[in-house]
């Protein structure tokens, strides 16, 4: 548990590090590495590292290319999947512009100013992600490795084993898990885990992320965060759990709401401000061309817009295990797949939130009937509206957000849109086998 730049160079010395791992993501939330050899670690500290940005995408163009890494100290932990002798470490980086000043780039930084901004007023944001998955047999086809569904047991769940290996290796990490599961989809799992400050969470996320694939690995299989892998099954997402605290007390939470939902004025404008800005929200939250597979009716991923207490077919939830409890109230975000970029999405997320808060948003009554059983008579006749259908109709819905263009920053801003534009046109001219199969016989 290192708080220092002392702290961290007596770990090395104590368990003999051989290798530091410096971690910053791209604008896509790619996880990007650097290994630093210990004699290099206190210079690292006071001056940072230097390495080209131009090669990672969404940072800069070639002629202002040099960028400095500074690692973040707090984040210091042994890497659990690598060997125990001559053990590796990381720490994630915060990016600088070499005059000192933070780089716009940096997704991490886009995070810590949308939280400096709440904290002003006050507020910790809390979070707590379920990152599902699914674990195949390799990584050219989706190939089952079981045949499992929801809540199943051992002998039909086959990655228990696999889920049990993760578990440690995030606990290892200092990463608490609340549960696991197989989950509704073959071969599809999910762990959960404690809900914790938003940008160690962001962090956390990405740890998650490299443990989950690096002990299937071990395993012999693929685990995948596609966030739609397999046609008529369900895809996987990342319902993510939100709070936020003031002077320790959670303020979306009323004992004596009149409603009924424990939910405070704030609480219900929060929720207001997700929904009015959802649209927006997507390309973010939802940011492949895949993603929009998984946002279809019928398998428990949001398509309308509108939220419930218990009702999963709803955008957001308003969890109803605990009622009246104050730190587990909290409300969920059930549209974003685990595929995205947690530091863009969480800064995404809490400002459209925020700006509920501000402007008092009306939150309308929650939809406790199943939207999908709804015909679009009855939909527009409760105002509900959609999500997106597609990467394009999303990456539209975001160039217009004033919101998450003040969230994230011009920079990444503009550059998340002009890759997802690319993306797009990559797409849109591919033939695919859906149309070879359809269309080559009967043309
Ligand atoms: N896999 C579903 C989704 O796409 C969620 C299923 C669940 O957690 N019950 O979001
Ligand atoms: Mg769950
Ligand atoms: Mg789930
Ligand atoms: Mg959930």
């Amino acid at each position: 548990n290192c708080k220092t730049s002392d702290d961290v160079i007596k770990a090395v010395q104590d368990y003999h590090i051989s290798f530091v791992q410096f971690w910053f993501v791209d604008v896509l939330g790619t996880l990007k590495s650097f290994q630093v050899t210990p004699s290099e670690l206190e210079a690292a500290f006071e001056e940072g590292m230097g390495f080209d940005g131009s090669s990672i995408e969404g940072f800069c163009r070639i002629h202002e290319s040099d960028m400095i890494a500074f690692p973040d100290a707090s984040s210091f932990q042994m890497v659990s999947w690598r060997p125990t002798e001559r053990p590796v470490a990381r720490m994630f980086c915060d990016i600088v512009k070499p005059d000192g000043t933070p780089y716009e780039g940096d997704s991490r930084y886009a995070l810590k100013r949308m939280l400096a901004r709440a904290a002003e007023k006050g507020y910790t944001m809390y979070v707590g992600p379920e990152l599902e998955f699914f674990l195949f047999e390799n990584d050219r086809e989706p190939s089952y490795t079981d045949l499992g569904g929801y809540f199943d047991a051992p002998p039909l769940d086959l990655g228990n084993d696999i889920r049990r290996d993760i578990i440690f290796s995030l606990k290892r990490m200092g990463i608490k898990v609340e549960y696991s599961h197989h989950e509704v989809a073959p071969s599809q799992h999910e762990i959960d885990l404690r809900y914790d400050e938003a940008l160690k969470m962001a962090d956390t996320a990405i740890t998650y992320k490299v443990i989950v694939k690096e002990v299937a690995r071990k395993h012999g299989c693929y685990a995948t965060f596609m966030p739609k892998p397999v046609f008529g099954e369900n895809g996987s997402g990342m319902h993510v759990h939100q709070s936020l605290f003031k002077n320790g007390r959670n303020i979306f939470f009323d004992a004596h709401d009149k409603d009924g939902y424990s939910l405070s004025a704030e609480g219900k404008s929060y929720i207001a401000g997700i929904l009015k800005h959802a649209k927006e929200l997507t390309a973010i939250c939802n940011q492949w061309v895949n993603s929009y597979k998984r946002l279809v009716p019928g398998y428990e991923a949001p398509v309308y817009i509108a939220w419930a207490r218990r009702n999963r077919s709803s955008l957001v939830r308003v969890p109803m295990y605990k009622p009246g409890k104050e730190a587990a109230t909290r409300i969920e975000l059930r549209s974003p797949d685990p595929a995205c970029n947690s530091y863009l999405a969480y800064a995404s997320m809490l400002a459209a939130g925020l700006k509920g808060m501000e402007e008092n948003y009306i939150l309308e009554p929650p939809v406790e009937e199943d939207i999908f059983r709804m015909d679009n008579a009855e939909r527009t006749a409760k105002g509900i509206d959609n999500l997106p259908g597609s990467l394009i109709e999303a990456v539209h819905c975001l160039e217009k957000s004033e919101v998450i263009r003040e969230a994230l920053g011009e920079h990444i801003f503009n550059k998340f849109i002009d890759n997802k534009k690319v993306e797009w046109d990559d797409y849109r001219t591919q033939i695919t086998d859906y149309e070879i199969k359809k269309y080559f016989p009967l043309l």
